[in-house]
């Protein structure tokens, strides 16, 4: 299990490792043919954003080697705001009080459609963590009813049992999307209130997805809650393992920067373009075969910039209420989002840049 071997990276001292680094260190690592996960404390340190081009320049090249111009592009759908938890940097906190919405299965019907015309093939169904309202049962019922018509289904919801992923898995559901949030214990601990307090539960879901077959596992972390370049070494760890134990599933890797939600949490960081601009391309110099995924919550400026730079998949219109594409009721936002374009506006800047925008890149056939 991966928590095994976060209990032995001594922290204080990828802390000092990161924070340690010189420009010498960095120019070294930079002249490796290849990188390694071991580089990663020092590409991502202060001293590497002085040599932030020449890694745009590795990163760009791995990408394209690895990727060729494919960015894959995604909607999230949300089904429900309830949840039991009370996080204090999010808008669907239990505790804040405003108002709740879960869809029936005909209003998530009605929202795929939307996606589906839009050219989506690739959905992220999305809720508070909340079995009461969103149990394994109506997921797997709406994973039934679009299995045929979506190449992708993935769902970002609770923390299951292998047994639950098994079932979905049987529905229709391709994969999970689960952050850690914070690989800092104490930080997390301090954040979370409800089931997702248990640090090591969470932890340990993308291993058990994995085992109920589910092809896509995606983890990350949400920066700004604790340091921000050791919460990325720890992560990029996680993602070497996840990619070595489990080596037929994908792993996405997502690093979103905290953004203002109803309850106005303030980070203990602010982490800018320049940092998250670092942040992908170490990511992609050590883990040149993971998905790296930017979504709507960064500006349109700083997406454009990234394509193709180390960036594989993009959420694209997305609403982050339920009922968001087709009912339009006025239910919480989890996050506010900063990209408002249509799908089609973001296709048409990637085709500008020399990218193809990929809507649907796996069918069910493949596994006849
Ligand atoms: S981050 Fe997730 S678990 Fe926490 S309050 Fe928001 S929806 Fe609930």
């Amino acid at each position: 299990m991966f928590e095994t071997i976060l209990d032995t990276v001594e922290q204080d001292r990828l802390h000092a490792r990161i924070y340690g680094a010189c420009a010498a260190d960095v120019a070294h690592v930079l002249r490796k043919a290849h990188c390694t996960p071991d580089d990663f404390p020092t590409l991502i340190s202060p001293a590497a954003a002085e040599f932030l081009e020449t890694m745009a320049a590795r990163s760009r090249q791995l990408t394209t080697l690895r990727f060729g111009k494919a960015v894959r592009l995604y909607a999230p759908l949300y089904i429900s705001n309830e949840c039991v938890n009370a996080c204090a940097y999010c808008g669907f906190n239990m505790r804040n009080d405003t108002p709740r919405t879960t869809l029936s299965l005909e209003q998530v019907l009605a929202e795929a459609d939307v996606l589906h015309r839009q050219g989506f093939r690739h959905l992220l169904l999305v809720s508070g963590e909340h079995r009461g309202f969103v149990p394994v049962a109506f997921i797997s019922g709406i994973a039934r009813q679009l299995r045929e018509t979506f190449a992708g289904l993935s769902i970002e919801v609770y923390p299951m049992e292998t047994a639950d992923y098994d079932v979905l898995a049987a529905s229709g559901i391709t994969g999970i999307a689960v952050y850690q949030e914070t690989y800092d214990r104490a930080r997390y601990a301090a954040l979370h209130n409800g089931p997702k307090a248990d640090f090591s539960y969470r932890l340990a879901t993308p291993e058990r997805a994995a085992r109920a077959g589910l092809r896509e596992l995606g983890i990350g972390a949400l920066l700004g809650l604790s340091d921000h370049r050791t919460d990325l070494a720890l992560l990029a760890l996680h993602a070497g393992y996840l990619m070595k134990t489990f080596w037929q599933a994908r792993i996405s890797i997502s690093f979103p920067r905290i953004r203002q939600a109803a309850g106005n949490f303030v980070p203990s960081e602010t982490v800018t373009d320049r940092q998250l601009a670092q942040a992908v391309f170490a990511l992609r110099l050590v883990l040149p075969d993971a998905e790296l995924v930017l979504s709507t919550r960064e500006s349109q400026q700083f997406r454009d910039g990234m394509a193709g730079l180390g960036i594989t998949r993009m959420s694209a219109g997305s609403r982050t209420n339920p009922g968001g594409y087709s009912i339009a009721e006025k239910a919480l936002e989890q996050f506010a989002v900063d990209d408002c374009r249509n799908a089609a506006e973001v296709a048409a800047m990637l085709d500008r840049k020399g990218l193809e925008p990929v809507w649907k890149d796996f069918d069910r056939c493949f596994l006849a």
